[in-house]
């Protein structure tokens, strides 16, 4: 099985589409896999779905893709919906975390096995495995970006920072914020990092379902109130959506000139419009995640669970989700800026026409 991981990479890339053909070997022919994806107003989960599908087809298998357009309610009753049309398995990246126990009991009655796609489910012990990137990393990878670019470790500074964190309905969020404060709050204590705002406690600093315009409004508020004769050096943002919104209240008070630069603004995901947007010199940083890989896991597993194998995991993170550890494989994140960004085209993600 470990064989069989570490030649994952390739071969998700061949499930996933640049040739259409994939493993069928040792598949159970037929079966169905319903897929429920939280939203389409981001494109990686566009992707997601893409290459799930991409990637169980190559496997042999039939799927039924849903979108829960960010509404948990809606969430549910697509999988639901799976469930009575008798799909054979499930992998869900849930919208809110806590709200799937229902449906969940529903799938455990039916036997259909479930597994937590980059968000792990909580609160319930039918759910089999977890697959996702190494979370906690992304939020070291985005604070050790903002470390290096002010010097922090020859100990520079002041600098003003603004921290952003993710949905608080996500169990990501807690692990991306844990992993950026493990390295930053040594700087804050030293105060060679500043938080004008003072808002740095997570339930402070939440962003309902990643929503750049809601984003784009703290920012402004936190601009307007705190920033009138102090100038932002730093945003910590974890995702690639929500920098961006950020970045529109900072240009909309200015920033972007010689006399008042754009400050450091991280990010996640390798989002097209943020990439090029890294190239242009605005935001400085993203988190790249392999998406067609994670996609190759989940089909991975699945085909394990039906073929009567024993999927295999890393157990890597402490991934307790309140009644149980759920066995998880994650995997690489790698941090994306302008010095590097060729990665994405070496590695098939974007072609270089489309970053231009
Ligand atoms: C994912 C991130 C993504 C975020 C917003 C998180 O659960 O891990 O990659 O940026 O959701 O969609």
């Amino acid at each position: 099985r470990r064989a069989a991981l570490a030649a994952l990479a390739s071969l998700t890339l061949s499930a996933c589409g640049q040739n259409g053909e994939g493993s069928s070997e040792g598949s159970s022919e037929g079966g169905t896999v319903g897929i429920a994806m939280p939203t389409r107003t981001s494109e990686r989960w566009l992707t997601d779905g893409k290459s799930v599908v991409e990637a169980l087809k190559g496997k042999g298998y039939k799927t039924k893709l849903v979108y829960g357009d960010d509404d948990p309610k809606a969430q549910f009753s697509q999988i639901e919906d799976l469930i009575k049309q008798g799909v054979d398995a499930l992998i869900i990246a849930a919208i809110d975390a806590k709200s799937l126990n229902g449906v969940l009991q529903q799938a455990a009655d039916a036997d259909i096995p479930v597994i937590a796609y980059d968000r792990l489910i909580l609160g319930t012990k039918n759910v089999d495995y977890y697959v996702s990137f190494d979370n906690e990393m992304v939020g070291r990878l985005q604070a050790h970006h903002i470390i290096e670019k002010f010097g922090l470790e020859d100990g520079k500074g002041p600098f003003n920072i603004e921290l952003f964190a993710g949905s608080p309905d996500d169990n990501n969020t807690k692990y991306f914020f844990k992993g950026s404060m493990a390295l930053l709050q040594p700087f804050l204590d030293s105060k060679q990092l500043v938080v004008p705002s003072g808002q740095t406690a997570l339930n402070q600093i939440t962003t309902l379902r990643w929503d750049g315009p809601t984003a784009q409004k703290r920012m402004s508020d936190i601009l307007t109130n705190w920033y009138l004769s102090k100038k932002v050096d730093a945003v910590l943002s974890p995702y690639d959506g929500i920098s961006r919104g950020v970045l529109s209240a900072l240009q909309s008070d200015g920033y972007g000139s010689d006399s008042k630069p754009l400050p450091v603004i991280t990010g996640q995901d390798a989002e097209l419009d943020s990439v090029k947007s890294i190239i242009a010199g605005e935001q400085s940083q993203t988190v790249y995640k392999d998406v067609r890989q994670l996609a190759g896991a989940a089909a991975e597993m699945v085909d394990d669970i039906l073929s009567d194998r024993t999927p295999w995991v890393d157990n890597r993170g402490d991934y307790n989700n309140g009644v149980k550890v759920v066995p998880a494989v994650l995997l690489q994140p790698k941090s994306v800026d302008k010095t590097n960004y060729d990665v994405l085209i070496a590695g098939e993600y974007f072609t270089a026409d489309e970053l231009k």
